[in-house]
């Protein structure tokens, strides 16, 4: 850390809020922390195809969005995306477009270094979110140099129900929950919905195998790897070729379109062995707020969360990480994830709300002051 804060040539910053992320979690949190004269400074990485990056996050790579409130006729995700970066704009959030190469938490204000500026941040709102993790084979990527947005797609309850998936023969690859929960609300729409996995054993929830197993609509292709997806730039996905993992036998199975269903990856490397997260990297919060284990650091969105996943659920975590930025800013006490309530001066309130630690250790008991 001390050669990059040293280093001569790099513009220092410092801000009461800095938010990391430009999907619908950051921006949102933007647009609330704004319209509170916070001036949030948002970083966001630039677009990289190879490291998977995409300014807007992964709206930015989904057609049409159907299922967001408020746009009864559908919106295209990336549409979407320029709205809220027009409304978080408005109210007067800056934007600054660079690799985030250093971190460090452990006081605050809690530094971020770039390439060319060191920021300084009094609390950090992390909304980085997570990338769906994709197979690497040939027609898999986005179109034009393979099928994805034109019949490969990693999220069902996106695409699903898009006209292009209607009656179709669809493959779902995976055997975890997402595909499980995937391929069985993808029968409201397909004729036929394949399931590839692996190995001859799901990983998914027992409750969820069986919902999946009842489905006469679902047929599970057992022991196979998709080897690579096959199509034309005119009618998008016409097939998959299966490679079967026991005897290495090849086949191609008809189809219309592709969800692959292997999991997400949050992107949190940046703050790994500072903040605390699950074992596959998710961020652990609070339960009833979007705060972190180190207090002023709050996260937001697909970063912090492997069960919903939506746009929507991610920018009401982004209202609620501004809401608890506001309230510490403000010297009010912040929930944090264990139970217990933080102060910007470093008071700890016990879960019972009985004692306060003091920043100095002191233990006090948290009753009302007497009057005169
Ligand atoms: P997951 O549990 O990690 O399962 C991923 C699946 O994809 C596994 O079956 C794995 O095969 C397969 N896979 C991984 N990499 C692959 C590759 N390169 N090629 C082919 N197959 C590959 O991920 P998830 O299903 O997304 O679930 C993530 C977490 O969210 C879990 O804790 C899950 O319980 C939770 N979740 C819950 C719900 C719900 O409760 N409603 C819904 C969705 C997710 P192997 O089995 O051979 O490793």
């Amino acid at each position: 850390m001390e050669g990059d804060l040293s280093s001569l040539a790099k513009q220092e910053l410092r801000r009461q809020v800095v938010i990391v992320g430009s999907g619908p979690a950051g921006l949102t949190a933007a647009i609330y922390t704004g319209r509170a004269n916070l001036n949030p400074l948002l970083i966001d990485a630039p677009a990289d195809t190879e490291k998977q990056t995409t300014p807007g996050g992964q709206l930015m790579i989904t057609t049409e969005v159907e299922n967001y409130p408020g746009f009864s006729q559908g919106i295209q995700g990336p549409d979407l995306m320029v709205e809220f970066r027009k409304q978080a704009e408005r109210f007067g959030t800056e934007f600054l477009e660079e690799w985030i190469t250093q971190v460090d938490l452990s006081e605050r204000p809690f530094t971020l270094v770039t390439d060319d500026s060191i920021i300084r941040a009094e609390t950090l709102i992390i909304a980085s979110g997570a990338s769906a993790k994709w197979l690497g084979v040939p027609g898999e990527a986005k179109t034009p140099n393979g099928f994805g947005g034109h019949g490969v797609s990693a999220c069902a309850t996106c695409d699903g129900p898009l006209p292009a998936f209607r009656n179709k023969r669809l493959v779902v690859v995976g055997g975890g929950d997402t595909a499980m929960e995937e391929a069985t609300f993808l029968t409201r729409y397909a004729s036929r919905v394949y399931v590839v996995h692996r190995r001859d054993k799901l990983r998914a929830s027992k409750i969820m195998q069986e919902k999946a197993f009842r489905n006469k609509k679902i047929e599970f292709i057992w022991d196979a790897e998709v080897a690579e997806i096959l199509g034309t730039q005119e009618h998008g996905v016409t097939g998959v070729r299966i490679r079967n993992t026991v005897d290495e036998e090849h086949f191609t199975l008809d189809c219309e379109g592709v969800f692959i269903a292997i999991g997400h990856k949050p992107n949190t490397a940046l703050f790994k062995g500072q903040l605390e997260m699950d074992e596959v990297g998710y961020i652990k919060t609070s339960h009833r707020s979007t705060a972190t284990n180190i207090p002023g650091v709050f996260a937001c969105g697909d970063v912090q969360d492997s069960v919903y996943r939506q746009a929507v659920t991610a920018a009401g975590t982004g209202c609620m990480a501004a809401l608890d930025a506001e309230r510490f800013l403000d010297h009010l006490p912040v929930e944090m994830p264990t139970g217990e309530e933080v102060t910007i001066e470093g008071e700890h309130i016990s879960p019972d709300h009985l004692k306060i630690i003091r920043a100095s250790g002191e233990v006090v008991l948290n009753e009302p002051e007497q009057a005169g």
